[in-house]
């Protein structure tokens, strides 16, 4: 058995720097901590009083809410303790009256 591997240079050169190999190295090490969410300092909920937490009111719950029906946390809503709770309160609620979906399958 002998393994002969006959190259024949029938491909075409691409210039005098064609074999440039791609650059695959990544500089890794960087701690970037931003995710595109913009920090609130305050929930919304104690900067606007006027704003109310309401289980019937599934436009602002579903603020609250992500797209596969989950409760989104605390640190990415920016919302305080003790509104989040009733945040999370009022979406349970929302759900029994079907709202707001438990879960959101297939798609
Ligand atoms: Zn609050």
């Amino acid at each position: 058995m002998s393994m002969e591997m006959d190259e024949s240079q029938g491909a075409p050169r691409r210039g005098p720097r064609g074999g440039a190999q791609g650059g695959a190295d990544k500089k890794g090490g960087s701690s970037v901590r931003k995710r595109g969410f913009t920090r609130r300092k305050v929930c919304r909920f104690c900067a606007d009083k006027t704003l109310v937490i309401d289980y019937k009111d599934p436009q602002l719950l579903k603020y609250f809410v992500t797209d596969r029906g989950k409760i989104v946390p605390r640190r990415i809503s920016g919302n305080c303790a003790k509104h989040q709770r009733k945040v999370a309160l009022a979406v349970r609620r929302s759900r029994m009256i079907a709202l707001l979906p438990y879960t959101v399958t297939g798609a």
